[in-house]
């Protein structure tokens, strides 16, 4: 197979070209800009096996960052693999087949070096941002470890009537019933472990069916009341919660393709079909974190025009890192943390008619947008 030349899927914010008119990079500082975040083009399926084998050590991708005041109490994001193998027909994250992973033995090391127990966020970890947790092969192990290792992060909270939370982000299948009956397990008996289990946009209901099944064999778990339809699927552990995109009103229509049938439930629900959103305008330039067994990536809150997954992604190294801190960290309404000394501080959420003029004037040149309904 031949190898394909590696280009740019996203765009850099308006926010970002500002910043960087007003300093000088060394060419190549940015390796590009990306609405997935992978270095490497992928190509096509691997096998399981291979894929076991692409390993990559967690604690290397970190080392150039240890001891960087800016990057204390930052990481909040992280994915044990690049690549997904879920693959859904509408994947939020536009996720590749899986192609890399973080080694066991990688990830045990990393969460025992002060040093990288110093660049987590106090009050909350997310697994499963553009990957699938369970697709690494001792994630069970993995994720219980973590848990015993951030138990400090989870004291020094209390301290401030808060907790620290490690969220995993999984998307069902029938075939991984079992994986999934022992994170619930987990969550049953660990109330700061977060379990999300997430349904997808697919072409047929059959996933959806399967889980329906799922849930009725699990009544001590799950349930769902008619009249309260736009909740979805409720559960009766309170740090569970099934994230149903189908159903319901959250909505993701912007940048994804969902069928007309799909939009049309969800407007039965009472949601609105936005296009272009003003929200991702109120948001748009600032950052936060992921670390992937890529790299460290500065995640940008783009729009539409900049990314498809409304997220432009690239690469942190020692080069790029001190000017791109200067962006301004995400301000989301549940997260009200930002790390102590990130260069660019806290973004304050724009005002909904602020939002709407940027939106407006947007000129961007690739403004057009196809959104298919
Ligand atoms: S599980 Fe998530 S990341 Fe994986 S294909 Fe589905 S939507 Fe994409």
């Amino acid at each position: 197979m031949t190898q394909k030349p590696y280009v740019s899927t996203a765009l850099p914010t308006p926010e970002i070209d500002e910043l960087l008119s007003r300093h000088t990079l060394p060419e190549g500082a940015i390796a590009g800009w990306f609405d997935y975040p992978s270095l490497v083009p992928i190509l096509g399926r691997i096998s399981k096996e291979q894929f076991k084998k692409n390993i990559t050590d967690f604690e290397k991708i970190l080392a150039p960052f240890f001891g960087l005041k800016s990057f204390f109490g930052s990481l909040n994001k992280m994915d044990f693999s690049v690549g997904c193998s879920k693959g859904c027909h509408t994947c939020l994250a536009k996720a590749p087949p899986p192609a890399r992973m973080f080694s066991t033995e990688s990830l045990i090391r990393g969460f025992r070096n002060p040093q990288i127990l110093q660049m987590l966020d106090p009050y909350h970890l997310r697994i499963g941002n553009t990957a699938e947790p369970t697709d690494q092969s001792d994630f069970l192990e993995v994720i219980k470890f973590i848990l015993i290792q951030t138990e400090f992060l989870d004291e020094q909270a209390k301290k401030q009537e808060k907790r620290h939370r490690v969220n995993v982000y999984t998307n069902y299948r029938p075939n991984s019933e079992e994986i999934l009956e022992s994170l619930i397990e987990l969550a049953r008996d660990n109330d700061r472990f977060e379990l999300n289990i997430s349904l997808p946009v697919n072409k047929t209901d059959s996933v959806n069916e399967s889980f329906a099944l799922f849930a009725a064999a699990h009544e001590d778990t799950f349930f769902y009341n008619e009249l309260q339809a736009y909740m979805g699927y409720q559960t009766k552990i309170k740090n569970l919660y099934v994230f149903n995109v189908r159903e319901g009103n959250s909505i993701f229509p912007i940048g994804r393709r969902l069928s007309p049938e799909i939009l049309e439930s969800k407007k039965k629900l009472g949601g609105v079909l936005p296009i272009n959103r003003v929200e991702d305008y109120e948001l748009r330039g600032m950052v936060d974190l992921l670390v992937n067994p890529d790299a460290l990536w500065m995640m940008v809150y783009s729009t539409a025009h900049h990314s498809s997954t409304l997220r432009s992604y690239t690469p942190l190294n020692l080069e790029n890192t001190q000017v791109l801190t200067l962006l301004p960290w995400i301000k989301f309404y549940f997260f009200d943390t930002f790390p102590p000394n990130w260069p660019g501080g806290q973004g304050e959420r724009r005002d909904g008619e602020l939002a709407q003029q940027m939106k407006v004037s947007d000129c961007n040149p690739f403004q057009k947008v196809d959104i298919v309904y």
